[in-house]
């Protein structure tokens, strides 16, 4: 999508650090970090946010959740625990209109959030 900051990282014509990639998803490290480990998680075609996603969303979400940030957790030794976020819409706080999953860890997390 035009003018999408992470459309424009996962077709490579921003850079970013690299954390995980396959044909359909990218991980690459949060330019401004919450926590020791902090990545982002995005699918490579765009989608707003949790809010937007339809039935054929499915696969993608799925690999996601029960194959790629698991693998991240495990390469990137959040053993201890990791927290998975998902800003949605205004209200959730989402800043950038292109769904992305935080994982953060490497310190203890706080609850409820702010
Ligand atoms: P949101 O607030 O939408 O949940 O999260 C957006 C995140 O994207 C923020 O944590 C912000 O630091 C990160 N971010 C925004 N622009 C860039 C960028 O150009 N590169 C990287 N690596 N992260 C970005
Ligand atoms: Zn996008």
């Amino acid at each position: 999508m035009a003018d999408c900051i992470f459309c424009k990282i996962a077709a490579k014509e921003i850079p970013s650090t690299v954390v995980y990639e396959d044909e359909q998803v990218l991980s690459f490290k949060d330019l401004e970090p919450q926590a020791p480990f902090h990545a982002l998680v995005i699918p490579k075609r765009h989608v707003e946010s949790v809010g937007a996603l339809t039935a054929e969303d499915k696969d993608v979400i799925g690999h996601i959740m029960c194959e790629v940030i698991p693998a991240i957790a495990r390469d990137n030794k959040l053993d201890k625990g990791f927290r998975v976020v998902a800003n949605t819409g205004d209200e959730g706080g989402q800043t950038v209109k292109h769904l992305h999953f935080h994982v953060l860890g490497g310190r203890s997390m706080q609850w409820p959030p702010g």
